[in-house]
């Protein structure tokens, strides 16, 4: 028996292996050791499941909001209650290392509370039209949603996305990811015990059938999606061979963090390490992978990011000790050295580039903090997301030249920038494609602000105002007097 055992799904109210006879075990990626399985769903689990969404749905959505509000936040208390079982599972499950779980699950947390808040902005508008009548606008929702999350943030993703639908009266049906899916598991048995059944169902397995079921399933017509590029556009591919749905889409990141020559290079190698996320060995869509500095600062900041790369404590995720930890799959891991060995090809390697030595690395799915200089915009490791912890310092001279290099990727998520001079400062906010910039900072990521891409870095921004409002559809309303 493994530490944790088998974990069903959440159908229909009831905790269940699902309807196929094969399992997922999660190994854990600081050791290789097994820890724990899930069943590997099918597209009848995914049926089944969106029929107990659809049958919950009505009674959800007649809920008052404050009462849909109570049940929200007794979830946010269950998930506080939680924190400390979580963070142990997550570690070893996911990688990410024990120390800074504590930021997910506080996160997840504060969704319920923060959209539980906000249920009286499900509101329409009134037009004076015709005094003859009465011509307005309401909010519906959906009714069932999809949604499918990947490795990085397992449990907030798992917790978080299910916030704004539920809100706004949608059941929802998640996909939880297939390596690092034991947290998901936890949601699963939170909401069991306090929605009522088939309010949230939760399927493990892989991406087909499971998440391509969902994109395909023709009473699920709003998909909100988390994950790479490619399944982005497979999701909106399946889905529109099927039937007219919202699909929106949180993708990658390849995030340019940009140094003037007046910035002070120690904030901003402090901020470009901390936007790095290396608590997740990187593996975050906002990380702050690609450094473009002025060519008068580079000596300078290419010199601060490698002794602050060389002191990062590499271990294993489940010590509180460890401040990086190892990449989420033997898979990703291949990926990941696979694009730093062909950077090494192309640019000069400044620090990291292979496994850390010692005994403790021997088995695991390592990759030290690695760095990469004289980096040039045409270069794979300048332009491909690595979704490791692999930073590239571009230098600059000319800011309209480099502007164009920020921009030159497909991705668009964040962006940070480093100056005193504030008019250097809101044109570079204006001539950005970012959904998100920071100005001298990095990882600003809070509910409440906007979060999300624009380009091929996705579309809908998510743990706002607007994302509630998104899990809804404008009816108009003309009442003849
Ligand atoms: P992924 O796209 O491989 O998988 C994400 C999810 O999609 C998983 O649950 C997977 O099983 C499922 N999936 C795979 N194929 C599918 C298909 N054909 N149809 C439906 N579902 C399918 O992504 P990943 O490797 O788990 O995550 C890393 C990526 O996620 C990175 O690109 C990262 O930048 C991105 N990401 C973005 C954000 C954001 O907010 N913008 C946040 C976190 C991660």
């Amino acid at each position: 028996m493994t530490l944790y055992g088998d974990r069903p799904m959440l159908i229909g109210g009831e905790l269940t292996t699902g309807s196929g006879d094969e399992w997922i075990t999660s190994l854990n990626p600081s050791t290789e050791e097994p820890i724990g399985r899930v069943p590997a769903g099918t597209a009848q689990d995914v049926a089944r499941a969106t029929e107990a969404a659809a049958a919950a749905q009505p009674a959800w959505a007649a809920l008052t909001i404050w009462e849909r509000a109570a049940k929200l936040r007794a979830l946010a208390a269950a998930i506080r209650d939680s924190a400390e079982r979580v963070r142990a599972m997550e570690a070893a499950d996911s990688g990410n290392t024990i120390a800074n779980l504590g930021n997910d699950l506080h996160k997840a947390a504060n969704h319920f509370d923060y959209f539980s808040g906000l249920l009286s902005e499900l509101k329409g508008e009134t037009m004076a039209a015709l005094s003859s009548g009465f011509h307005m606008t309401m909010r519906v929702p959906y009714g069932v949603v999809g949604r499918i999350v990947p490795f990085n943030h397992p449990f907030m993703f798992a917790t978080a996305n299910l916030a704004a639908p539920l809100a706004a009266g949608n059941t929802v049906v998640l996909k939880s990811p297939e390596t690092s899916p034991l947290s998901a598991t936890v949601v699963g048995e939170l909401c069991r015990d306090l929605l009522p059944p088939g309010v949230v169902n939760i399927v493990s397995g892989y991406g087909l059938p499971v998440g391509d079921a969902i994109a395909r399933h023709p009473a699920i017509r709003r998909i909100g999606f988390t994950g790479s590029i490619a399944t982005g556009l497979a999701i909106q591919r399946a889905a529109a061979e099927q039937t007219v749905k919202h699909v929106s889409l949180e993708l990658g990141g390849k995030n340019p963090l940009i140094i003037f020559p007046d910035a002070d290079p120690d904030r901003a190698a402090d901020a470009a390490v901390a936007g790095m996320n290396f608590a997740w060995a990187g593996q975050s869509c906002g990380s702050t992978s690609r450094v473009l500095v002025h060519e008068s600062l580079a000596a300078a900041v290419e010199k601060r990011l490698a002794e602050r790369l060389a002191a990062i404590r590499v271990g294993d995720a489940s010590d509180p000790e460890s401040q990086m930890g190892p990449l989420n799959s033997a898979i990703h891991r291949d990926r990941v050295h696979a694009l730093v060995e062909a950077g090494k090809t192309e640019a000069r390697l400044v620090l990291g580039g292979s496994v850390p030595s010692g005994r403790a690395f021997e088995r695991g799915y390592w990759l030290a903090p690695t760095l990469f200089g004289d980096v040039t915009p045409d270069m794979g490791i300048a332009r491909e997301e690595v979704f490791g912890p692999v930073m590239t310092i571009q230098r600059w001279s000319d800011e309209a030249e480099m502007l164009k290099v920020a921009n030159g990727t497909p991705y668009g998520l964040t962006a940070s920038v480093f100056t005193n001079d504030i008019s250097k400062a809101f044109h570079a906010i204006r001539a950005i494609e970012a959904g998100v910039v920071n100005v001298n900072g990095s990882r600003m990521h809070f509910v409440g602000a906007p979060f999300g891409g624009t380009k091929n870095s996705g579309m809908g921004g998510e743990e706002c105002l607007e994302e509630l409002l998104s899990y809804t559809e404008v009816r108009a309303v003309h009442v003849t007097l």
